[in-house]
């Protein structure tokens, strides 16, 4: 039994409060270190180590003015390209459709007019302050140059491509969002590598980047373990009630505590399941290809918005990284996916050519409605939900810390 076990005597006593987060990706790391922060006695458990899954290998984007789900009015008329097509951007791998109906039924249900407009409040309570709080998070843990607000560039070929994607626009302009609208000679002020083929871009001056999510998680974890946190790499295998606390057990240890936040990412589903709890969570694989060395064409964020693939000059080379594809957990990654994204980033900066390239699959954690599940379990003091973030888990990563801090210590 780990030292943990100690923690429900604590609380008996009337000690600090103690909390074990299952899952050190972005989102539960992010969490360990403000509850230690707010003096919660807390131990992250991960069954690889910080940042070795979806938030390895992500675009770094954050993303505070994305308040339109993924499912918008219209998405059903794309259903039957994404199972012909194998190279566009959305993708449903055949094999996976029947276990994955039931998401893509509700996937779809979630994109009336007037659920868009509810699911956008909620998504933009929870960015609310997202570029701040990483940046004040990145100088916390003594790395300030982890993140970067230089703007995203969202890049359209030319009006009609702009005119497509015109609801999330005005959605994100409702909220009040600082947009600039460029042509051709406003793009290359910006970003001079961009190849002709854009035309229209839709700059966002005040948003931000992380440019190595995985030396971040790595930074945030060891913050928290040097401010006196507990880290322990296992697999839970087993969360359960123990008389008014929690246990988690692995294959060989035992943790007790009075709070247990589950922030496994696509995996929380699993883990919930004997408790009787079914979160309706898939995968949506997305792939990068990084351009390891490659002289930097950009200096932020430049989404290539037709083509659905985010850019980002970071630390250790050039990354794009996109492409949705619904292919449950357990298959191999599909080779022709990450091919799809190193064309297109060769294609759009010429200055890439020779560069060699790696790349990589995860499984973005995603709900049917694009809402993660975030705070208490209802009906199950003491448990707590960190997960199902989606395509944004970084950008939402402080805000979810600020809400589960608020239901344990009672503060954010
Ligand atoms: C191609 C791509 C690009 C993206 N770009 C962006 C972006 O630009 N901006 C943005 O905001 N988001 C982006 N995302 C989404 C973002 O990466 C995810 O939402 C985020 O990484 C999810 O984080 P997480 O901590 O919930 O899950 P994960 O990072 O998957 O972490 C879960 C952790 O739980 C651990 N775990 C699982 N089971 C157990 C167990 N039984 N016991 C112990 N530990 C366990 C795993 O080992 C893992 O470390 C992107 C995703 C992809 C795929």
């Amino acid at each position: 039994m780990s030292d943990a076990h100690a923690s429900s005597d604590a609380r008996r006593t009337g000690e600090r409060p103690s909390a074990i987060v299952i899952g050190a990706g972005i989102v539960g790391a992010t969490v360990a270190w403000a509850l230690g922060k707010s003096g919660v006695a807390t131990t992250l458990v991960d069954a690889d180590g910080p940042g070795a899954g979806c938030s390895y290998g992500n675009a770094g984007a954050i993303s505070e003015s994305s308040v339109a789900p993924v499912a918008m009015p219209g998405v059903s008329r794309n259903v039957l390209g994404m199972l012909l097509d194998p190279e566009g951007p959305l993708r449903i791998r055949p094999a996976r459709l029947p276990r994955a109906l039931p998401w893509l039924l509700a996937f779809m249900a979630s994109a009336r007019p007037a659920r868009v407009e509810r699911i956008a409040a909620r998504l933009h309570a929870l960015h609310h302050g997202a570029v701040d709080a990483h940046l004040a998070l990145a100088r916390e843990i003594g790395a300030p140059e982890l993140g970067v607000r230089h703007g995203h560039l969202h890049l359209y070929p030319d009006e009609a491509a702009l005119a497509k994607d015109a609801d999330s626009w005005a959605l994100r302009q409702r909220y009040g969002v600082e947009v600039r609208k460029l042509n051709r000679a406003g793009i290359v002020s910006l970003e001079p590598a961009v190849s002709p083929r854009y035309q229209v871009g839709m700059f966002l001056p005040d948003h931000a980047m992380v440019v190595n999510p995985q030396r971040y998680v790595d930074r945030i974890v060891a913050a928290f373990r040097e401010r006196g946190g507990r880290w322990s790499r296992d697999r839970i295998l087993k969360i359960a009630p123990a008389g008014g606390s929690w246990v988690c057990a692995s294959a060989t240890d035992e943790w007790h505590a009075d709070h247990v936040v589950v922030a496994a990412g696509i995996a929380s589903k699993r883990l919930l399941a004997p408790l009787g709890i079914h979160p309706p969570l898939e995968s949506q694989r997305g792939y990068h290809a990084m351009f390891e060395g490659a002289r930097a064409p950009t200096s932020r964020i430049v989404v290539l918005a037709d083509r659905k693939a985010f850019t980002t000059t970071m630390e250790t080379g050039f990354r794009i990284a996109g492409t949705v594809e619904i292919g449950g957990t357990s298959a191999p990654p599909d080779p022709r996916r990450s091919a799809v994204l190193e064309r297109i980033a060769r294609e759009t900066f010429p200055a890439l050519a020779g560069a060699k390239v790696t790349t990589w699959m995860g499984h973005r954690p995603c709900m049917p409605d694009s809402l993660p599940w975030v705070g208490p379990a209802r009906g199950r003091a003491g448990l707590h939900f960190a997960f199902g973030h989606g395509h944004l888990g970084v950008t939402d990563a402080p805000g979810t810390a600020r809400r589960i801090v608020a239901a344990i210590a009672g503060s954010g």
